[in-house]
């Protein structure tokens, strides 16, 4: 079916929200071996936020409600990644102007849209060690799927897997920008924590996105 609305995107959120209530000690971790061990925190305040005003977001057109989440998450989450998000949603919300839903094209459109921002906020590149190491290949995935003129049933799950895939290859990576550049062995052997929540909420979009 693939067509998301203004509550379906809240939906999604909420979701999200519980996928990373339930996974607070490993996210956690992942940034106190690399970074300064707030991430999940930072997060979870965004997320928790947008739950609280579920109701008022998602009585809004799609447009300015992903300008609004751009906006709770850049004042709410704080760090880095709440600078990122922020700027990735404010994009987000230029390409659903005077569209009613999310279909499988906008969906790309906002994906795509997403990495250009943020790699242009965070002066980042694929293989730099941050979020965009899961949402590049995601976008990339997408991209080529939706080429190929495959089922949603194989999209949604291609572009889970290659964002899940994307996320494992950062522990084999040195980081360039963020806070693990700090680290004498540049994070190696370690999963970036950004990237790892970026899968997570590819993932949970994903399935909503099939629901
Ligand atoms: P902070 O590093 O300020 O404590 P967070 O812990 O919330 O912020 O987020 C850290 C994550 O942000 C990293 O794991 C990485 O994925 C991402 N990140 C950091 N800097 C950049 C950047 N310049 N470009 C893209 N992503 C980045
Ligand atoms: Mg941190
Ligand atoms: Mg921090």
């Amino acid at each position: 079916n693939f067509t998301l609305n203004s509550k379906d995107y809240m939906d999604y959120i909420v979701a999200v929200n519980q996928e990373l209530n339930e996974k607070e000690e490993y996210i956690t971790n992942l940034d106190l071996a690399t970074g300064d061990g707030d991430h999940w925190a930072n997060l979870h305040m965004g997320f928790t936020k947008l739950t609280e005003e579920k109701e008022r977001l998602e009585a809004m057109d799609l447009s300015s409600e992903l300008k609004e989440i751009g906006k709770i998450m850049m004042a709410v989450i704080g760090g880095s990644s709440g600078v990122l998000y922020g700027s990735a949603y404010l994009h987000a919300s230029k390409v659903m102007k005077d569209k009613e839903a999310i279909h499988k094209e906008e969906l790309f459109e906002i994906l795509n849209a997403m990495l250009n921002a943020i790699m242009e906020r965070g002066q980042a590149k694929p293989g730099f060690k941050t979020m965009i190491d899961s949402l590049y290949p995601a976008v990339e995935a997408y991209k080529a799927t939706l080429e190929e003129g495959a089922s949603v049933e194989e999209l949604c799950k291609r572009v889970a897997a290659a964002a899940e895939k994307g996320a494992e290859e950062t522990r084999n990576m040195e980081s360039i920008k963020g806070r693990a550049t700090y680290q004498s062995n540049k994070g190696m052997g370690h999963l970036d924590p950004g990237a790892v929540t970026m899968a997570l909420q590819i993932k949970v979009l994903m399935n909503k996105a099939l629901e």
